[in-house]
């Protein structure tokens, strides 16, 4: 049987060239109505086939039952719904699910799925997403930035990793009574988002519209490193919550932990955070949340506390300070709960909303910041890095 290539880019795309698919799932309201136009059809065919593959997650066009056999049948033969291929999923216990896919090109990027505490059928669900192969980033305390760089991921392996959480919940289920269960999503697995803009921007989109996930602009949220630039783009082209990677007080130490920082040193990203929350209209108030990783002795002092607040003081923001998830060779350890708790008290009396992430899925190793970890790695950066650790901790062991 011969085999019948999948191409992502709409652009390149000649719907009367029966030897391709164009796969549908990712592209924009925008390049879905041209593509129909192009076939002779509607605009209003766009939003249709959007409600059925984003809010019943169908991909037959066969069931598409309000579209015409003729359109049905076209279809059929120049488009396709396909999302990335699950490679390995694991369900926990306490409601956890995992996901690792395969895309195109076989590299593996990780997917997670965190349930409220209550673990409700339908309450909060938030999918923790990927948007890049590996990260180039090479922050000191994750596993991601230790695997190196591998590749952007497009608009379809991203909204596929949201299309097939929510699938998860809708098999046996018929198309007329299946409803999304995802209720947020945060951009915090695999990459920096920012450095991914267009396809993350194109995916987020999708997760907002009416047609697509329809998820509310408080439930979606991006969380980066501090990529300054893009920060100002992101506030002028979509509407979500966003949430700064920010780990340290102080340039001298945050320049060891998220080495971006010597590019983008707090002073610019404090201002960017503050740009984002006030845009010129007041009613476009957005939400930023501080992330700060407890590392052991290294930025959990009281006085790193103190230098906190110190640096927050013109920023209206909750922090969220997230207990470290070790890795194999990683040279950190996690602050104890005491510590995290003195911490979060010093924030809560200087007036910050200060909440502690609770690790959850730990049992199939679904932590935040864990994503893939040991499932891959083509670069050399992870060995070299091993290999640094192993010498460190040698040559302080012979003084
Ligand atoms: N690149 C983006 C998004 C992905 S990382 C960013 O850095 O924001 C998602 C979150 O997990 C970030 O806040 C990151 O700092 C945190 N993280 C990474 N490794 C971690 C670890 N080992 N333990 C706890 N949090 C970690
Ligand atoms: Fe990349 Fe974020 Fe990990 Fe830093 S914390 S290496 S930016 S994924």
């Amino acid at each position: 049987m011969t085999q019948i290539p999948v191409i992502q880019n709409p652009e390149t795309v000649n719907p009367q060239d029966l030897t391709a698919k164009t796969n549908l799932l990712g592209m924009s309201k925008a390049e879905l109505s041209q593509f129909f136009a192009k076939l002779g059809e509607k605009p209003f065919r766009a939003t249709q086939v959007m409600k059925w593959i984003y809010q019943f997650g169908v991909t037959d066009f066969y069931q598409m039952t309000n579209l015409s056999k003729k359109l049905q049948e076209t279809l059929d033969k120049v488009a396709t719904v396909i999302p990335p291929t699950v490679k390995f999923k694991q369900f926990s216990e306490d409601g956890t699910r995992k996901w690792v896919f395969e895309v195109a090109g076989g590299s593996l990027v990780e997917t997670v799925l965190i349930p409220a505490d209550d673990n409700k059928q339908f309450g909060r669900k938030t999918l923790c997403i990927s948007s890049q192969v590996g990260c180039a980033l090479d922050c000191s305390f994750c596993s991601t930035g230790k695997q190196g760089f591998e590749r952007d991921l497009s608009p379809s392996e991203i909204i596929g990793q949201l299309w097939v959480a929510n699938q998860s919940y809708m098999e046996n289920v018929p198309v007329t009574e299946r409803e999304n269960r995802v209720t947020n999503v945060v951009m915090m697995g695999m990459g920096e988002p920012l450095l991914n803009y267009e396809p993350v921007v194109a995916s987020m989109s999708l997760m907002l519209d009416d047609f697509g996930f329809g998820l509310s602009k408080r439930r979606v949220t991006l969380s980066t490193s501090g990529i300054v630039p893009k920060m100002y783009e992101l506030a002028k082209d979509i509407d979500v919550a966003l949430a700064i990677s920010l780990h340290a007080p102080n340039d001298e130490l945050r320049n060891e932990l998220v080495p971006i920082n010597k590019k983008y040193p707090l002073k610019e990203l404090i201002a960017a955070a503050k740009s984002y929350v006030y845009d010129e209209n007041p009613r476009h108030k957005k939400h930023v949340t501080i992330e700060y990783v407890m590392l052991k002795d290294v930025n959990d002092t009281d006085e790193h506390a103190r230098q906190l607040v110190n640096l927050l003081k013109d920023l209206p923001c909750k922090i969220n300070l997230i207990p470290f998830n070790p890795f194999p060779h990683a040279p950190y350890g996690r602050s104890s709960n005491n510590r995290i708790h003195a911490f979060s008290n010093i924030l809560n009396q200087a007036g910050f909303v200060c909440t502690i992430r609770q690790t959850r899925g730990d049992d199939i190793d679904a932590a935040c910041g864990q994503l893939v970890g040991q499932v891959t790695d083509k670069t050399r950066r992870a060995k070299q890095w091993q290999e640094k650790v192993s010498k460190t901790l040698q040559s302080k062991a012979s003084h």
